[in-house]
């Protein structure tokens, strides 16, 4: 077994294991040079939050363990393809490198597919299902000018 499919067989069996305690079918995993550096599985339900999702946790808990919100240099493996709050979590966190088990396509079926959320994702924010509106209060961004300031003291 090469090491992707080692580590996406892991990914699936932390997703199956959450299910078998109530959970949705979801797990990932943050891997660095090799090892495994944190396990993340979806969690909203049994924590009433709708940010819980695997590769949130595993990125959460592989930031607290190596101490640095960066996590250049690390790799996720998860056992469905991510979300697109996760897809950006994880390019935030300066990775690079994301595999996946399960499509969307794979998940459609069952109802655990985030194409739509993707495709509405892509249009400009006046075209989305969502009402998102830019309404600037001050001609400047002054905010980021102090925040700016600061760093330069
Ligand atoms: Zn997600």
């Amino acid at each position: 077994m090469n090491t992707t499919t080692h580590f996406l067989s892991e990914a699936i069996q932390l997703a199956s294991d959450n299910v078998g305690g109530g959970g949705r079918p979801f797990g990932a995993l943050v891997v660095r040079d090799g090892v495994v550096i944190s396990r993340g599985v979806n969690e909203i339900l049994a924590t009433n939050d709708p940010t819980s999702h695997a590769e949130v946790n595993a990125l959460r808990a592989a930031s607290q363990s190596l101490g640095t919100p960066n996590l250049a240099g690390c790799e996720v493996y998860a056992s469905g393809q991510p979300c697109p709050m996760c897809m950006a979590a994880i390019r935030m966190a300066g990775i690079t490198r994301v595999r996946y088990a399960y499509s969307n396509e794979d998940a459609e079926p069952f109802g655990l597919s985030t194409a739509a959320i993707y495709a509405d994702l892509a249009k400009p924010f006046a075209e989305q299902s969502m009402y998102i509106r830019h309404e600037p209060i001050s001609p400047e961004p002054t905010l980021y000018r102090a925040w700016k300031d600061a760093q330069q003291g």
